[in-house]
């Protein structure tokens, strides 16, 4: 990668109760780039989100972000800079419906400001009617516009997904963190993240993403990082990582020994 990568991370290092869950992971992600993150069960890939989140603090290295560091700084802080994620499990409030859900995003941190929203959609100032619009597009974008007005609960679970990125995207993030997305999707559904993510990623919003489904991955992503008890063992483009041994026997190897 050339020049100064949009999210870098820098030795970084956690341990819960001794048990160290990520060691001296060094990594970038470049700007437009879908970038992948895998390895096996445990490895870390979470946990190292988590670091660059500020979900979890670090036990050491650095984060930095767009030029400027994020370690320190709490998950809300860093997604008004710019980097947001979704989390493994769908963050659904039931009693909403998708457009709420979605409109929640902006507004995470100001729920009496969501409610009047909500509640008094008629009369909505400016700024709300402009932050509706902008929820609308967004909703088209990610194919969800059809059912906006319904209990997002209702919504298939691969639906459900598209309503955790739709809501991540109203923060305007320049880089969106996606763990395991694809996690339980039909063919169909997949097919569809895998276009949802490439407009995203051909509108300007870099992506890392953390994927069991390999092909899937492999299909999307221009560069991948592999982790293994929670340290890099490689880094390069998916036909590399294809042939690369270590990967092969960590985690390729081991998803074939299970088949
Ligand atoms: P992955 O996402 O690659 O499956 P994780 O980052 O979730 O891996 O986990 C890495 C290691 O850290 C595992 O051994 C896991 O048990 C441990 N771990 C993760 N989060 C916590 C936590 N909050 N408390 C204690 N141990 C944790
Ligand atoms: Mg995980």
């Amino acid at each position: 990668m050339t020049g100064t990568p949009l999210l870098a991370v820098e030795r970084l290092q956690k341990a819960f109760s001794g048990v160290v869950a990520v060691n001296n992971v060094s990594m970038g992600v470049g700007s437009g780039m879908i970038h992948g993150l895998i390895g096996p069960n445990g490895s870390g890939k979470t946990t190292l989100v988590n670091l660059m989140t500020g979900v979890y603090r670090l036990d050491g290295g650095a984060v930095t972000f767009a030029g400027e560091r994020m370690d320190g700084l709490s998950l809300f802080q860093v997604a008004r800079r710019g980097l947001v994620r979704t989390f493994q499990n769908p963050h659904i409030f039931k009693r909403l419906t998708v457009r709420e859900n979605v409109v929640v995003g902006a507004h995470r941190h100001f729920l009496s400001g969501f409610w009047k929203i909500v509640t008094n959609l008629g009369s909505a100032r400016a700024e709300e009617v402009a932050m509706i619009q902008r929820t609308d597009q967004i909703l088209m974008q990610l194919g969800l516009a059809e059912r906006a007005d319904e209990l997002a609960v209702d919504l298939p679970y691969g639906m459900q997904r598209m309503v955790d990125v739709a809501r991540a995207m109203m923060c305007r993030p320049r880089m969106i963190i996606l763990d395991e997305p694809a996690a339980g999707l039909s063919e169909v559904e997949l097919e569809h993240l895998a276009r949802v993510l490439r407009t995203l990623r051909d509108a300007g919003v870099s992506i890392l993403l953390i994927e069991h489904h390999l092909d899937f991955l492999l299909g999307l992503v221009d560069l991948v990082t592999v982790l293994d008890y929670g340290e890099t063992i490689f880094e390069g483009t998916p036909a590399e990582v294809r042939r690369d041994e270590r990967v092969i026997e960590a985690y390729l190897g081991a998803a074939n020994a299970r088949t």
